[in-house]
């Protein structure tokens, strides 16, 4: 899972990424509001963290332009003050959730699985296919019950498999959800960790669509 984090004041910004790696997602940081709609309009992002107040661009403007597109990314909104008219404009804006600095990294994480989980199309918290379950909150995978112990980039895989069921992923998206900016990739990671997936979880788990990436779930070719 990818996030945008767009927050200009560096050290809440940091505090911000770093509880968010901590939950396994790969993090892009920007500053201002010209700089998130660049990486908005180049980048396949699960969701995004939007501050409002921003040099440049105010998060309202991105937010606007964002729906306008008709992009539905998920978006969760960081307001500075607790007033009633910057969460209404937020929320009117297109917003799906909001928080009020200053705010608990443990909610803004619960809140970001929330907001995922939704945009998956599911209200249970724990994500289920053919026997293997994953729970976001506590990282925990089983297979028939069983738990199963992953990596970190094997489970950051497993979860974007599992909230894109029944999806064509082609190698570059999977890529991209597993790597922020700036982090070196390895090389043929996605199939080494499929890999190491199926011999974990079972080999029918993934399929490998010839051509095109892979998919969890769906009719067999
Ligand atoms: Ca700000």
């Amino acid at each position: 899972m990818r996030l945008l984090l767009v927050e200009d004041d560096a050290l809440l910004g940091d505090g911000i990424r770093a509880g968010l790696k901590l939950a396994d997602y790969a993090v892009d940081w920007v500053r201002d509001g010209e700089a998130a709609r660049l990486a908005l309009g180049s980048h396949d992002y699960d969701a995004c963290v939007l501050d409002l107040g921003l040099p440049k661009k105010d998060g309202l403007a991105v937010l606007r332009e964002l729906r306008g597109q008709g992009n539905n990314l998920p978006v969760l909104v960081l307001t500075a003050r607790d007033t009633h008219a910057d969460k209404i404009s937020g929320l009117d804006a297109g917003a799906d959730d909001y928080l009020t600095k200053p705010f608990d990294l443990g909610e803004l994480q619960a809140r970001m699985r929330a907001l995922l989980r939704r945009a998956a199309g599911s209200v249970s918290p724990t994500l289920a296919h053919d026997g293997v379950s994953l729970d976001p909150a506590s990282k925990l995978v089983t297979l028939n019950g069983q738990p199963v112990t992953l990596s970190a980039r094997e489970y950051a895989l497993l979860h974007d498999f599992m909230t894109h069921k029944n999806q064509l992923r082609t190698r570059s998206q999977l890529e991209e959800s597993l790597y922020a900016w700036g982090e070196e990739k390895e090389s043929n990671t996605v199939e080494v960790y499929i890999h190491h997936l199926r011999k974990k979880l079972g080999a029918e788990l993934i399929r490998t669509i010839r051509g095109f990436g892979y998919r969890l779930g769906g009719d067999s070719e």
